[in-house]
């Protein structure tokens, strides 16, 4: 086990898919949300310049001063862009449309692959007294320089799969791209797992696609498939994560059963 003087160092999760509408924002905000409803501290990293993840936990356009984007410029240090948001026990360093211009910006930098990794440990390195023991990184449908950034300062990977026909095009790219960044930035990179998103039992397609990426990814699919449901898409526009809005409903109690398996995997893995 690690050892117990030491600071305790929160794990970082990237949710990394280069296709849009998958549910990588949606799995942020309620995982995120669940987390803390278990007692874990929170912090979700908004790396999408739509800021979907920001807003969805509340945090209006005109209160996001600092941004991810100060960030990664160097403007400005990360424990400065961290918000509350509703969830107590969850904070979010919101995302700007100015987050489209960065990559330009640090293109030619040295250190460009590895600005969020060193904003964490910044952060880290600070007088933490109650440290963040989760760090959900939100990413940009893109395998651009600012997933890099967050797959260079993760630990592992989470992979939301949309239960649809298409769903493992583009995966061997996804897993091509960590395979990359573990040899070239980042030697502790793994795939923590893949989530099932959007399931619909009703729909024979969907029973097929969970079967093709099980045979396909194996032990690494979480047990925990997030069922497609109303609630969950409505929570957002209240600027609430769906177990605000509706515990009861099944998307949440689906996010509510991966946070847990997730706890499990980590507490597994600890003990290894
Ligand atoms: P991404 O961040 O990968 O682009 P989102 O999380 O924004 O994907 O999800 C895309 C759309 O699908 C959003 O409108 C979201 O509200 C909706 N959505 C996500 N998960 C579910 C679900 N389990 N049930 C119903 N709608 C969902
Ligand atoms: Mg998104």
């Amino acid at each position: 086990g690690p050892d117990a003087g030491a600071p305790a160092q929160p794990r970082i999760l990237v949710l990394a898919n280069q296709k849009g509408g998958v549910g990588k924002t949606t799995t942020a905000i309620n995982l995120g949300t669940a987390l803390a409803a278990i007692g874990e501290k929170v912090l979700i990293l908004d790396l999408d310049p739509q800021g979907n993840a920001s807003t969805g936990l509340g945090i209006d356009r005109k209160s996001r001063r600092v941004s991810t984007y100060h960030v990664l410029t160097g403007e400005a240090s990360l424990e400065s862009a961290i918000t509350e948001t509703v969830v107590p026990g969850l904070f979010v360093a919101p995302s700007t449309l100015d987050l489209l211009g960065v990559e330009l910006e640090i293109a030619s930098q040295r250190d460009r692959a590895h600005r969020l990794r060193n904003a964490i440990k910044a952060l880290m390195g600070g007088d933490v007294t109650n440290p963040f023991t989760y760090i959900l990184i939100d990413c940009p449908p893109s395998l651009n320089l600012l997933t890099i950034n967050a797959l260079t300062a993760a630990d592992a990977v989470l992979v939301p799969l949309q239960c649809e026909f298409f769903a493992l095009e583009g995966l061997s790219q996804l897993l091509k791209t960590v395979e990359q960044v573990r040899s070239a930035l980042n030697p502790k990179l793994t795939i923590h797992g893949v989530v099932l998103t959007m399931f619909d039992p009703r729909n024979n397609l969907s029973g097929q696609v969970v079967a093709d990426v099980r045979q396909f990814m194996g032990s690494k699919v979480y047990e925990t498939m997030i069922p497609r449901n109303v609630r969950v898409s409505e929570a957002p526009s209240h600027g609430k994560p769906v177990l605000l809005y509706d515990l009861k409903c099944a998307g949440s109690q689906a996010y509510l059963r991966l946070a847990s398996e997730i706890i499990q995997r980590e507490r597994a893995l600890r003990a290894a």
